[in-house]
């Protein structure tokens, strides 16, 4: 069995944001050269999500809406794990929501879709560096 692992580092400028980062897991399954197995796909990071859906901006910005509704960035004292000093309570939520990882099976060395499906990478609490996960198991 072959094994494949790698971090992709991200530097999201605002608080909040949904990145595409298909290609980049594309490149890592060509990498690795793996034809046949399982590739897993998650976020290193308490304040990040990465999820499956449709690349579609309305629905992003639904996605937005929807989770400040849920868990309102404002004001930062309604959550008690901001009394440690941290103002990041929601994105911690937030997290928790859109999930930690994703596992898309690899089938004659391509990512094994629906026909919508692409990954993404959910930041919650950017403006620094953070981390991805990518490890890819098969032969
Ligand atoms: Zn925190």
């Amino acid at each position: 069995m072959r094994s494949y692992r790698k971090e992709l580092w991200f530097n999201v400028p605002t608080r909040r944001a949904f990145m595409n980062i298909t290609q980049q897991v594309e490149e890592c399954l060509r990498e690795s050269k793996i034809r046949e197995g399982l590739c897993l796909v998650n976020a290193m990071h308490i304040t990040a999500s990465v999820f499956i859906n449709d690349d579609e901006s309305g629905l992003h910005h639904d996605y937005d809406v929807w989770l400040e509704r849920l868990a309102p960035h404002e004001p930062v004292s309604q959550y008690r794990h901001n009394a440690t000093g941290e103002d990041n309570g929601d994105a911690h939520l937030k997290r928790q929501v859109m999930g930690r990882e994703v596992v898309v099976a690899v089938t004659d060395g391509k990512l094994d879709f629906g026909t919508w499906e692409r990954i993404f990478y959910g930041e919650f609490d950017g403006r620094r560096r953070k981390r991805v996960l990518v490890k890819i198991i098969g032969e």
